[in-house]
């Protein structure tokens, strides 16, 4: 089958259209597009489990088709987005607008059209002959730090749902991808003794102990570069870390009591990040003793800000070449940017990253994603359908 040569339909391009145009930014609730989908599903009768987060503004959505059929594959999908503040974009964020065989909008290319697009073929998957079902999961949270879905894949496991692998669409230009890194983002905050600046020996400078530690962090990522062995095939082919904001101080003439910094590493997914964390950590407690010698109860204080898994899939996965055959790919990719497919595969299940659209539009100004890409992905669900074994 050739697929380049199948023409867009208006179903799937209409439903792409209707969720870029509902405003998802990770801030606010995603609660219209996931009773959307659910109202759709819902028209053919197929149950959604909703789970969601504290305040209840925020939900997953986890949906079988295939009802008494063996658990098959997921189709994996974020329905947050990053937001557009700032941005200088020439046409409506939220405007869904189509020129020149390109879909305009935040949301477009990560992750929408990949979500509608498997939409669209619910109806396909129910009338399938395949053994296997086929599952939805779409998350709330991914952009932030991949807080929902940890909570979906808690609730299908609950539901005894045990699939066979999952596709996460994220924008790889429909090839499919089998690793990435890491991001694991932390806060440290430092509290000193204020003083002042004449009488140094009785305070206990913040900024001075936080910059000891961000050259700990300097010294690590220099020693990545140094050591690691190398991953080829990243853009970066070892471990990388960095600080990324730096606060604190008042006055010139006053010892900081305050500091505090941000800073993430991004590993490889050979290397252990929680590692990582724990030299970092160990490096505070090693400052903290002489800190408080001058003054009790200064010293260091960190908070996670995101962990998200690195992932490592494989070419010799079923899904892997499952997802090979759909998108009439002979190649595999991997990928720098960060996904929920660390998670699924941590929690045991065979996983790769394939959907329309490329990384490159993503999160910027007029986000697009070509209709040819759509195409493809539908495509690809089309096949999918079809599909009789997996692998
Ligand atoms: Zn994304």
């Amino acid at each position: 089958m050739d697929i380049t040569s199948t023409p867009l339909t208006p179903r799937a391009l209409d439903l792409a259209r209707s969720l870029v145009r509902m405003n998802t930014v990770s801030h606010n609730s995603n609660l219209e597009l996931i009773h959307f989908v659910r109202d759709e599903l819902a028209r053919l009768g197929v149950k959604s489990r909703l789970t969601y987060n504290d305040e209840k503004t925020k939900a997953n959505l986890f949906a079988t088709l295939g009802e008494g059929k063996p658990a098959g594959v997921i189709l994996s999908g974020h329905t947050d987005t990053v937001p557009w503040d700032g941005q200088d974009w020439t046409v409506d964020p939220l405007g869904a607008h189509v020129q020149d065989g390109k879909l305009y909008g935040r949301g477009s290319a990560d992750m929408k059209s990949f979500i509608a697009i498997a939409l669209s073929h619910a109806g396909a998957f129910l009338e399938s002959a395949s053994p296997f079902a086929v599952h939805f999961a779409f998350s709330y949270d991914e952009e932030v730090g991949c807080f929902g879905v940890r909570g979906l894949i808690a609730d299908m496991r609950e539901a005894g749902v045990a699939p066979l692998g999952c596709i996460v669409g994220e924008p790889t230009s429909m090839v499919p991808a089998i690793a990435h890194k890491g991001v694991y983002r932390y806060k440290c905050c430092v509290r000193g003794k204020e003083a002042h600046s004449s009488l140094t020996p009785q305070s206990v400078n913040a900024i001075e102990m936080a910059a000891r530690l961000v050259g700990k962090v300097r010294d690590m990522a220099e020693g990545f570069e140094r050591d690691e062995p190398r991953y080829e095939g990243f853009d970066v082919p070892f471990s990388t870390a960095s600080v990324g904001q730096f606060h604190g101080g008042i006055a010139d003439n006053v010892v900081p009591r305050d500091a505090e910094f941000r800073y993430e590493f991004r590993d490889l997914p050979t290397a252990d990040a929680a590692r990582m964390q724990q030299a970092v950590v160990a490096h505070a407690r090693s400052l903290e003793p002489a800190m408080q010698a001058v003054a009790p109860g200064t010293g260091f204080r960190f908070e996670t800000i995101c962990e998200i898994p690195s992932f490592l899939g494989s070419a010799g996965d079923a899904v892997t070449r499952l997802a090979q055959r759909l998108a009439g790919e002979q190649r595999t990719t991997l990928v720098a940017f960060g996904t929920e497919a660390g998670i699924f595969k941590s929690s045991g299940i065979p996983t790769v990253v394939c959907g329309p659209g490329s990384i490159v539009q993503a999160h910027q100004p007029d986000e697009f994603v070509s209709l040819d890409q759509l195409a493809r992905c539908e495509a690809f669900m089309r096949g999918l359908a079809a599909t009789r074994a997996i692998g």
